[in-house]
Parts: C-alpha cells; sequence; structure tokens
C-alpha cells in the first residue's frame, strides 16, 4: 500500500502536520515511537489552553482527535531507515520489519538531549533540573542555579533571576568578560566558579549543589541547556541538508517546511533552536500544509 505523506513522529509537530493533512480528506499515517522529549516532565506548561496538563494527556487528546478523521492512521513503531525510491516515491522500514510506501514524508522526529554527566543530574531531569524557564521556571522553589554546559548558559543567567535568586556556576565552560558581569551583577546573578561535582537531595527533590572544594551551595531547581542530536537518522538517510544550531544541529527547511530534499517536509524541534510545544505544533501546521499542497501542485512548486 502506498500512503499519500507518511508522517514520523507523532508529538506536537507530526500530529499537527497529520491534521492538516486528514482535514484536507488525504491518506496520512503516523509512526510513532511514543518518546516525545518533554516526556521526562510531569506536566507542560506555556501551551495555550493546555497550561499545566500532563504531556501525555495534551498528545492523547491530539491523536484521538486526529483518529475521528477516517483518511489518518497511527502506527506505533520506530521508523529505522528511509530512502527515495522514485520520483513520487518514499520507502520506510519500520523496526517491526514491515515496509511502506508514501508519495510524501514529513519528517518530525524531534532531538535528543545530552545532558552532563554529573552525579544527580539525569533523575531530577524535567522535575527539579529543566532547561526552560518559561515551561517550569514559576513552579520551581527558590533558590535557583544555572549549571554551565554551553555559552547558552549566559543568556539563560540574565534571564532566571525573574523566578529567583539566582547562581550562575560556570564549571569552567564560560567566562563573562567585563561587560557580561556587570550585566549579570545588575540582575543580581552571584557566579560561581568552583564546579559543581553533585546534586544533594532525595531526588527529584533537589536541596543544593556540592561543589569541588566540597562546599554545599542551596539551589532548589536548576537550569542547563543541554546539547542537542537528531532523534533519527532519517534525514541523514535521505540526504537532506544541516545547519549548525547553537546546540547542534537542525534541519535546513525553508518557510514552509521543506527540506532540501523535494518531497519531504520537516517540523518541530528538529528545524529551530528556540523549542517549545506550541512553537513545534505550528511548524507541524506549516510543514502539513506545505506537504498537501505539493500533492497537486508537484514537487518543483
Ligand atoms: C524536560 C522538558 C520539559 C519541557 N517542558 C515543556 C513545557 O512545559 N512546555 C513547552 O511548550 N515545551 C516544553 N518542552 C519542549 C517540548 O518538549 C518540545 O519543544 C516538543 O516536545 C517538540 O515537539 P516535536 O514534535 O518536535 O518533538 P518530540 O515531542 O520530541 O516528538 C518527537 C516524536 O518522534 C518520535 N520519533 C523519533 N524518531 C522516530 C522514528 N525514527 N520513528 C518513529 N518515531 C520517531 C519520538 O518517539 C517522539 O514521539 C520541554 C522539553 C523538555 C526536554
Amino acid at each position: 500500500m502506498k500512503y499519500e505523506v507518511i508522517v514520523v513522529g507523532g508529538s506536537f509537530a507530526g500530529l499537527s502536520a497529520a491534521l492538516q493533512l486528514a482535514r484536507a480528506r488525504r491518506q496520512v499515517l503516523v509512526v510513532d515511537a511514543g518518546a516525545p522529549r518533554n516526556r521526562f516532565a510531569a506536566h507542560a506548561h506555556g501551551f495555550l489552553g493546555h497550561d499545566g496538563k500532563p504531556p501525555a494527556q495534551i498528545l492523547g487528546e491530539a491523536v484521538e482527535q486526529l483518529l475521528r478523521y477516517p483518511s489518518a492512521m497511527l502506527r506505533q513503531a520506530t521508523a529505522v531507515s528511509a530512502a527515495r525510491e522514485g520520483e513520487e516515491e518514499f520507502r520506510l522500514t519500520l523496526d517491526d520489519g514491515s515496509s511502506l510506501a508514501a508519495r510524501r514524508l514529513v519528517l518530525a522526529t524531534g532531538v535528543r538531549d545530552e545532558l552532563p554527566p554529573l552525579a544527580g543530574l539525569h533523575e531530577r531531569w524535567g522535575n527539579t533540573v529543566v532547561h526552560c524557564p518559561y515551561c517550569h521556571g514559576y513552579e520551581l522553589e527558590t533558590p535557583l542555579g544555572v549549571l554551565a554546559w554551553h555559552p547558552v548558559a549566559l543568556h539563560q543567567a540574565m534571564l532566571v533571576p525573574d523566578w529567583g535568586p539566582t547562581t550562575l556556576f560556570t564549571q569552567g565552560l564560560v567566562e563573562p568578560d567585563a561587560d557580561e558581569a556587570a550585566r549579570l551583577a545588575a540582575r543580581g546573578v552571584h557566579i560561581e566558579h568552583q564546579p559543581v561535582v553533585e546534586l544533594l537531595g532525595e531526588a527529584p527533590a533537589l536541596d543544593g549543589v556540592r561543589l569541588a572544594d566540597g562546599r554545599s551551595v542551596p539551589v532548589r531547581g536548576l537550569f542547563i541547556a543541554p546539547r542537542t542530536r537528531m532523534a533519527s537518522p532519517l534525514a541523514e538517510q535521505l540526504g537532506c541538508a544541516f545547519e549548525d544550531g547553537p546546540l547542534g544541529p537542525l534541519l535546513r527547511v525553508d518557510g514552509t517546511g521543506q527540506t532540501s530534499v523535494p518531497g519531504v517536509f520537516a517540523g518541530g524541534d528538529a528545524v529551530t533552536a528556540f523549542t517549545n510545544a506550541p512553537r513545534a505544533a505550528a511548524s507541524g501546521v506549516l510543514a502539513g500544509v506545505a506537504a498537501h499542497r505539493s500533492l497537486f501542485m508537484g514537487l518543483s512548486a
């Protein structure tokens, strides 16, 4: 069977793309491995109309609404390979060995976060250790910390004081210049140069951090900007172009979500460095609409 469109990734971006296609009465299959990026957080925030809901509930409601459309289908599986097979044909192989064909692909496979190997950090990720103050800052107890793992930490340290008293732990990785130090001081940010070696307290709660010199500093919430990598190899297998983002590689798309490979569209965290669920949903909508348009306009339009 050949689908009109296969969407790989059934989270905020992929389901949004599929919804547009289903509403255009097009046959669309979503293939999803079921591991959205924010699955570590008990609640999602900042998504209009869904603020405070568990991520799985938001996505569950979205799937239920999508599958009301008779031309929409969902398959729980991991797509392990993708290739172009002809002018209007892409082939996808799933981890159960099955092989699927589609005229168009939408990649909404997201990114993976690469966290530093620090004792006590992984078990707090999405709870008391988070990356986005807009998503989770309001719920954190104070005082707060920003743990450098990337130069973006300086930007985070400027933001975070609006959520509570803040210490920037430089980890020997970032060194504010005189201007930056003055701006951080004006925001009341304390700078700690001794590296953090351990997170303290009964996880997922956080009571503080232990420094290399043995001191401990009370911190109830910690921000970190993880480096990211593509969550799936499909775009690379298809020959899609990438660009360097501030935290990791991003899939190159035009303003509609068209990748460098005609007929392959993309949306969500894989295409932008400023990531959140509403933005992923919006770019998924664009990719779905662009895929739909290409079905009747052709690949070169
Ligand atoms: C800890 C944490 C908390 C967050 N909290 C918030 C919040 O409160 N509010 C907010 O707006 N944003 C939040 N975010 C950001 C938000 O999670 C992302 O922006 C959003 O999930 C991106 O959506 P996406 O559809 O692009 O990718 P994802 O949600 O990551 O979904 C990608 C989907 O593709 C699937 N997939 C990947 N590869 C394959 C494959 N080969 N075959 C089949 N399926 C595949 C995955 O299993 C997954 O289901 C948070 C992020 C993190 C890390």
